[in-house]
């Protein structure tokens, strides 16, 4: 025989939070422990396509106090609907799949977690620079079809005493600046407008135009987010000023640049190498031409992706939530409103 029990009026106080995609243990964990968690993932029920608008899962946004989303999307037609969220919580960084000005219309704050995978990035960073200059993915292709004596072949470079060039010295320029210059003896030079020299004490030394950096580089990375600005900041004009032996790394957004031009220069020899984890056109299509070349490392937009990182972001966004419910402003709320604290 069921028996049925009645919640507790603790229980019935509980705040629900919508966690429509998988978030790590670490951040169930915390919100279990004070509030109800709308996860149907968690008990195995397969969410598909939750980016459909009639996708019955959007239900639960509008009985929810609070929401973390990786890619669910939150527009302007949920936010009309009658709800009581107090905070919205985008698990990364990524924000184009919640409409932030409908959020601000309705007096919801929107919070993120940018410095979550800020080493898995830097790391990444490091990895596809190494990978790059030892051939690690031919070398290694190579002796799996056995051919180990072709090892001549993958005669490598090294990074110490290389001049890294930097574009953008924000969360993650900054730690790949330390991990090159204290962890490779690398010299290391940075161009970001909005980095004043006087308030950065990190090894890297600023230039003050991108020209400067680009002439002198020996590997060139970027670092910045993607703005009208920086979007194909490094196009074929930029990339007649590098030296033909240097090496560029991406593992900020593909369209910083133009991915055209640089398979241009890659084709014609005037280029070292590229390293890519981030592409124009995402997922990148089967036998683009980019993939048909050598002196190419390419990685399908996972520098961010470690167990660690991702243990963070939970942890990060559910902290958020949590802030948010205690009448608390979480720290990365990036709709400028401040949490009600009704
Ligand atoms: P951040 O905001 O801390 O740093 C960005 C820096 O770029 C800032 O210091 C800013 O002043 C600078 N900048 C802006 N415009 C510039 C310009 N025209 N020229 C030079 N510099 C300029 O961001 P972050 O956390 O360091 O992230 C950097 C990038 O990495 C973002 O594009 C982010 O989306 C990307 N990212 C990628 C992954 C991945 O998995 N590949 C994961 C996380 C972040």
């Amino acid at each position: 025989m069921t028996t049925i029990t009645n919640p507790t009026p603790e229980a019935l106080l509980r705040p629900k939070v919508f966690i429509p995609e998988y978030i790590a243990d670490t951040g169930m964990a915390l919100l279990k422990a004070h509030c109800d968690c709308i996860a149907p993932w968690a008990s195995g029920q397969p969410v598909m396509n939750v980016e459909a608008p009639d996708h019955p899962i959007r239900q639960y946004l509008y009985e929810a106090d609070a929401v973390i989303v990786r890619v669910f999307t939150i527009t302007e037609a949920d936010l009309g609907k009658p709800n009581q969220l107090r905070i919205i919580v985008k698990h990364g960084v990524g924000l184009d799949n919640i409409d932030i000005p409908a959020a601000t219309a309705h007096g919801i704050p929107v919070a993120y977690t940018p410095t979550g995978n800020t080493n898995a990035v830097a790391e990444h960073t490091m990895a596809l620079m190494l990978s790059l200059i030892r051939h690690i993915e031919p070398a290694g292709k190579a002796l799996l079809a056995g051919r180990f004596h072709e090892r001549n072949d993958f005669q490598g470079d090294e990074l110490q005493g290389k001049t890294l060039g930097l574009i953008g010295l924000g969360r993650i320029g900054s730690l790949v600046a330390k991990k090159a210059a204290h962890g490779f003896d690398m010299r290391v030079i940075a161009y970001d407008p909005y980095v004043h020299p006087d308030a950065y004490d990190g090894p890297a030394q600023l230039v003050s135009t991108l020209e400067a950096l680009l002439s002198v580089s020996d590997f060139i990375s970027l670092h910045v987010g993607l703005t009208d600005e920086t979007r194909q900041m490094i196009n074929g004009q930029a990339l007649s000023l590098v030296k033909p032996t240097c090496r560029i790394i991406n593992t900020s957004r593909g369209a910083a640049i133009d991915q055209a031009a640089l398979i241009e220069v890659l084709k014609s020899d005037r280029l070292g190498g590229a390293a890519l984890d981030v592409f124009e056109d995402e997922p990148l299509p089967a036998n683009h031409p980019i993939t048909q070349l050598p002196h190419v490392v390419l990685t399908p937009h996972i520098a961010g992706v470690t167990t660690i990182a991702l243990e963070r972001i939970a942890r990060e966004s559910a902290l958020a939530v949590l802030d948010a419910l205690a009448g608390r402003t979480p720290e990365y709320v990036v709709n400028g409103l401040m949490v009600d604290t009704k």
